[in-house]
């Protein structure tokens, strides 16, 4: 009789020990989420960091790009598709710029002044005419208050990692598409790009860019009006 009630007692007894932890966890907020419908979880509660360098969607920064189609022939799974002319010989759209990669991972973009453009860790650079289409977007914001047209930076040699010259851009690009259903972040296309404006966003906007549909996963970085075209006259060159 005895040992029937102790093992009541035990089963009664590892019930509530069991019940104590659900009991506990049902006061919890909750750790799941209606995804895709709720999005932004992960950023509201910083959930996660990304490591620097990590192989998420790709972005075209279009201004920088060539047209010189390295991507499209190394891309191994023919994700990429370009469509191009090249402009009349002397023509360009704009001239060469520099980009400025900053040891904390950010870059600039504008014209060294000067001739010798080369990276020297001990002298001041004075960066002109940066963009405001690439960050680092305090220094654009900075700019922006300031007012100042001139858009100048001088920024010490020794925050500096490396300096890229980008070429004059000679080929008018009618269609950049990189579908991200079919790509497997092999990196390879980032890895040729001689303007080094083809990267993987690695923030969470670069992971985290689910849709219904599988074909709006075909992102489009032709941008036509960068190049003072206006819709109509796009339209009138297709017909
Ligand atoms: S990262 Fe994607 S788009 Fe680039 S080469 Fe690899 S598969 Fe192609
Ligand atoms: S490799 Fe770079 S510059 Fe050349 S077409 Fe691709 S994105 Fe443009």
């Amino acid at each position: 009789m005895d040992r029937y009630i102790r093992n009541i007692y035990k089963g009664v007894y590892t019930v509530l020990v069991g019940m104590r932890i659900t009991i506990r966890q049902f006061f919890e907020p909750n750790v799941t989420h209606q995804y895709p419908y709720e999005h932004d979880f992960e950023k509201k509660r910083n959930v996660r960091e990304i490591p620097k360098g990590y192989r998420g969607q790709l972005y075209n920064r279009i201004e920088d790009c060539i047209g010189c189609k390295k991507c499209e022939l190394i891309c191994p799974v023919d994700c990429i598709t370009i469509t191009g002319d090249k402009l009349p010989k002397g023509e360009q759209l704009w001239d060469s710029m520099n980009v400025i990669h900053l040891k904390d991972g950010r870059e600039i973009i504008g014209l060294i002044e000067g001739e010798d453009k080369k990276l020297n860790l001990d002298e001041e650079m004075t960066v002109t005419n940066i963009t405001s289409r690439q960050g680092p977007q305090e220094v654009v914001d900075r700019l922006e208050q300031s007012g100042d047209e001139s858009r100048t930076q001088t920024i010490s040699g020794s925050e500096v990692s490396r300096v890229v010259t980008r070429n004059p851009v000679v080929f008018y690009l009618d269609q950049f598409d990189i579908d991200m259903s079919l790509c497997m972040y092999c990196g390879l296309c980032t890895e040729v790009c001689p303007t080094e404006c083809l990267t993987m966003i690695d923030t969470l906007e670069g992971i985290e860019y689910s849709k219904f549909d599988r074909t709006d996963l075909i992102f489009n970085f032709d941008k036509q009006e960068m190049y003072g075209k206006d819709e109509a006259e796009t339209e009138e060159a297709a017909d």
